[in-house]
């Protein structure tokens, strides 16, 4: 071995240096142009160094600004970068809380070391957020507003300066926040599809993940190769691509969600809440599907109001499942979760030439979604107590 010397430093998010912005920004209201535009960020920012030689150096937390790296960084070539995606909640407590932050700092682990970026303990990303949110929480997220929510985005990147195909030595872990607009509350106007999202199911030239691949790994590689077919379902009216995965048309993920169907089991006539399995690493490992299924498993297994009980399994299936289903009126409902886009209904999948509809027979969502939903938020809100929610302390 010999290639991690004994005293470089673990990432430590218990000390910080910090600056603190001197000329902050305004905040922008809900539903305004500055938080559609997805770029405009708080007034702060976390950064770590990391070198192969100390390993990782204090947190920093500094106003927010650009980077500045060599046009020889790693990053810019060979795609070495990773990211997170979480969200920080303001609850009807007023207090500001992480969902199962430890599972993004993990996952965030495990898409580093996938592109040879420095792994860290896992534990340490949610103290750095949580030293973010207490500076930027109170102001961007304040009291009053209980309910709303910011995006938070860690990313690693290879950011040294050696152009050589090689292992990076030197790399940056960022933290950026920013205001993001709340997808289950805007309205789709006119009458096409208000019901749920749009699929276009993927085509055989266009696959997201592989056996052997890093689909299971949350990198920036899988998104950039991804956006032709996302830009061509877009202009087609579609909101997100359905991937689909080998000769049979297995499906795995929409967009960046995960995908879960409801519907009578062909053979046993039992309703059961289906989603593909981790297994084959082909799909992306989502907190939120995680979250859905612990909750589905745990509380679908009675009545629940209207609800009848479901039974919860992970397994392939294919476009022809759906298809099949939705001519013989077995489908109860369909929809993604994801952090960015939370739970969301579909409404439609189009797979070649065939328009599916993945809506119950009375085209009504039969409400597991919407039920799911409000059990997440109730936890995210401070509504329920519940250990997945961690509480941000900020001192005023
Ligand atoms: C981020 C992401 C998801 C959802 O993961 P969550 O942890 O639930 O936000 C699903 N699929 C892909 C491809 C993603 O990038």
């Amino acid at each position: 071995m010999g290639s991690i010397s004994p005293h470089v430093a673990e990432l430590d998010g218990s000390h910080f240096k910090i600056t603190r912005s001197t000329n902050l920004r305004d905040v922008p209201l809900p539903g305004s142009p500055e938080e559609q535009s997805h770029s405009y960020c708080t007034d702060h920012m976390v950064t770590v160094r990391w070198t192969v030689d100390n390993g990782w150096e204090t947190p920093e937390v500094k106003p927010f600004g650009n980077l500045s790296i060599p046009p020889t960084a790693s990053v810019l070539h060979y795609a070495t970068e990773c990211f997170e995606g979480m969200k920080v909640y303001r609850g009807y407590d007023g207090k500001l809380r992480l969902f199962r932050p430890d599972c993004n700092g993990e996952r965030l682990n495990t898409s580093a070391q996938r592109c040879s970026l420095p792994g860290f303990k896992y534990d340490e990303l949610k103290k750095l957020v949580a030293k973010l949110m207490e500076i930027d929480g109170p102001r961007w997220l304040p009291k009053n507003r209980p309910g709303s929510f910011l995006y938070i985005r860690p990313t690693v990147i290879g950011n040294g300066p050696h152009l050589g195909v090689s292992v990076p030595k030197e790399a940056l872990l960022f933290i950026i926040t920013v205001p993001w607009p709340d997808f289950t509350k805007i309205k789709q106007d006119g009458d096409e599809a208000p019901k749920g999202l749009k699929l276009f199911a993927s085509s055989p030239d266009s696959i997201r993940a592989w056996p052997g691949g890093f689909g299971y790994a949350k990198l920036g590689a899988n998104y950039g190769p991804s956006l032709q077919s996302h830009g061509k379902a877009q202009a087609q009216g579609y909101d997100q691509i359905l991937w689909l995965f080998g000769e049979n048309r297995q499906v795995t993920e929409a967009g960046a969600s995960n995908f879960f169907i409801i519907w009578k089991n062909a053979d046993t006539g039992k309703l059961e809440l289906v989603t593909p399995p981790l297994e084959s690493q082909l799909i992306l490992p989502g907190v939120t599907r995680r979250s859905v299924l612990e909750l589905a498993r745990e509380r679908f297994s009675k009545v629940v109001g209207t609800l009848e009980p479901l039974e919860v399994v992970e397994r392939n299936f294919t476009i022809d499942d759906i298809e099949n289903a939705s001519k013989e009126g077995r489908i109860v409902e369909a929809f993604v979760s994801g952090t960015a886009y939370f739970i969301t209904p579909v409404a439609l999948i189009k797979s070649n030439d065939t328009k599916i509809s993945t809506l119950s027979a009375s085209g009504e969502p039969a409400g597991y979604a919407a039920q799911i939903k409000s059990w997440l938020e109730a936890i995210m809100f401070g509504k329920e107590a519940h250990d997945w929610a961690y509480v941000v302390e900020e001192n005023e």
